[in-house]
């Protein structure tokens, strides 16, 4: 008989890759979207922040009564927090059976069997062979039209809050075979876009035949494949940002005018803190490149504010920095100490002041955020539909700008890139009609 599987993911968008790969190594399984009922819970988890850490302890206290209910249940966590914490989940929160690392999927079946066995089963290694190659091939089924496609993990740059470097490990790119055919079994499958990932993804050096390709290079490669309509990639690190690829933003139609390229803090003394090896000017001044290239991109950015000694002026360069380059949209965060990063060392700002900081660094942002969505009203953009709205005749799906984009219309598929006109701009998307 089938067994039920719940995974709940936490983070970032590599981790909802992860999520499906491991529910197709899962054999005997099929996915289910509540804990309750299930035979196995997996928690595919994140370490970026304490917040995200704490919220999985939190949640396994929630499955306690299931694990009573149901003494056959197997609880399992994956991801980040995982690799950080391994035993220490165990020890924790004794009803867990089983603790695998980001780079230990292709053993999850292995060690289903070992939980099922009644054993502790617990995998943090970072195994010589590479994960991808050894998890089993993705079934056929038809797909949604957005995919995420991991084509980089790891980090090599160290920036001085960042545990990425230690839970996801060294730097390593897939090869381009790899890459190209598992794009091209998505597109068989009828997806229409896919997003590259990599924890720097701008970094992806894969190999081929001895030579060696960048982004830029693999984007043109999959941009020849007919039924891919649009490539998008994330997340990129300003330093590795070739000329190639800033090119490739204004001669390759299939790539969106949407990057998001994380910069932290606009002071550079707080920059040279973090060890982000760029300057506030360096930034902008690729940025200014980037918008040459390709004029009407959106930029969205990653913001930390609160760094270790921080102070009001260093903050106040991050806001003009942020007036200057004019973001389309942006993530921010209040600095959160991880244990064994060097900053973690270092005397925190006080947390009501860092408060007050992302407060106002928020609502710059979301001023900048509803400008740029309110000017695509009058404007004609291509809409890829993703699912019905909410509204019967309602479909949505996403701009090349990545906004969200309502569309009142009988005729119109999950699939169908759509032209239409933006007619209104409410507080987080847009609709429009069709053309
Ligand atoms: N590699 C990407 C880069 O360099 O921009 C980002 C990876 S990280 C998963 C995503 C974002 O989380 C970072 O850009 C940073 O803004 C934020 N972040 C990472 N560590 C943090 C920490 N200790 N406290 C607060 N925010 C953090
Ligand atoms: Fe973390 Fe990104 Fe810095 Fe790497 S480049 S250490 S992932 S913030």
């Amino acid at each position: 008989m089938t067994k039920k599987l719940y995974i709940k993911t936490y983070g970032c968008q590599m981790n909802v890759y992860d999520s499906e790969r491991m529910a197709e190594a899962l054999e005997g399984y099929e996915q289910v979207q509540s804990p309750d009922g299930a035979d196995m819970i997996l928690l595919n988890t994140c370490h970026i922040r304490e917040k995200a850490a704490e919220k999985v302890y939190s949640e396994l206290g929630r499955y306690k009564d299931l694990k009573e209910a149901k003494p056959d249940l197997k609880i399992g966590v994956a991801g980040c927090v995982a690799q950080a914490e391994g035993e220490e989940i165990m020890r924790r929160q004794p009803m867990v059976d089983l603790v695998v690392g980001p780079q230990s999927y292709h053993r999850l079946p292995e060690l289903e069997a070992r939980a099922q066995a009644g054993e502790k089963a617990l995998d943090t290694d970072f195994p010589e062979e590479d994960k991808f190659e050894k998890l089993k091939s993705r079934p056929k089924a038809q797909r949604g039209p957005t995919a995420f496609l991991t084509v980089q993990e790891g980090c090599d740059k160290f920036c001085a809050f960042c545990v990425v470097p230690y839970t996801r490990g060294a730097e390593v790119s897939r090869p381009v075979a790899r890459v190209l055919a598992e794009a091209e079994d998505l597109v068989s499958r009828g997806v229409r876009e896919i997003t590259l990932l990599g924890q720097n993804v701008n970094a992806y050096h894969g190999e081929d035949g001895g030579e060696t390709w960048g982004l830029a290079r693999l984007i043109r490669r999959l941009a020849e494949i007919d039924e891919l309509k649009r490539i998008r990639f994330t997340t990129s690190h300003p330093n590795d940002m070739e000329d190639d690829l800033v090119a490739a933003h204004g001669d390759c139609d299939k790539l969106m005018p949407y990057l998001h390229l994380p910069v932290q803090s606009g002071s550079d003394r707080i920059l040279k803190r973090m060890n982000r090896k760029h300057t506030a000017a360096s930034y902008i001044e690729l940025v200014e490149r980037i918008r040459a290239a390709r004029p009407d991109l959106l930029l969205s950015g990653d913001f930390i504010v609160g760094f270790p000694e921080e102070t009001e002026e260093d903050f106040q360069a991050t806001l003009d920095l942020i007036e200057r380059v004019n973001y389309g949209q942006a993530y921010s965060f209040k600095y959160s100490s991880r244990p064994g990063t060097p900053a973690a060392e270092r005397p925190e700002v006080a947390a009501a002041e860092a408060d007050d900081r992302l407060q106002r660094l928020q609502a710059l942002i979301t001023r900048q955020q509803r400008a740029a969505q309110d000017a695509m009203v009058g404007r004609e953009v291509h809409v890829l539909i993703e699912k019905p709205g909410r509204l019967p005749g309602q479909m949505v799906g996403k701009s090349d700008h990545l906004h969200a984009v309502h569309v009142m219309s009988d005729s119109l598929a999950i699939g169908d890139l759509a032209r239409v006109r933006i007619t209104d701009s409410g507080p987080n998307s847009l609709a429009g009609t069709l053309l």
